[in-house]
């Protein structure tokens, strides 16, 4: 991951990172920048917006919720079905 200066725009090395809830899905990132004309020191924020692709778990659970809410000719008719 690369963090860009405020200032210069040039690169800035992620010194220390401080987790912000107990699912580190929010950071405060404290960056040097590398620029030696700047080297300004600047905290930065690291968030999770939202998944692309659910957890490969999630989608697990979700088909087993589903096939326990069919009978078993159901979920026999389905595979069948599935395999044809
Ligand atoms: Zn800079």
């Amino acid at each position: 991951m690369t963090v860009y200066c405020p200032n210069c725009h040039q690169k800035a090395r992620i010194t220390s990172r401080n987790n912000m809830n107990d699912e580190k899905t929010v950071a405060d990132l404290y960056c040097s920048c590398t620029n030696k004309d700047c080297y300004a020191t600047f905290v930065t924020t690291l968030g999770f917006k939202h998944y692309l692709n659910p957890p490969l778990q999630s989608t697990m659970q979700l088909a087993v919720n589903l096939l326990s809410t069919l009978s078993k000719a159901e979920r026999l008719a389905l595979l069948k079905g599935a395999i044809d």
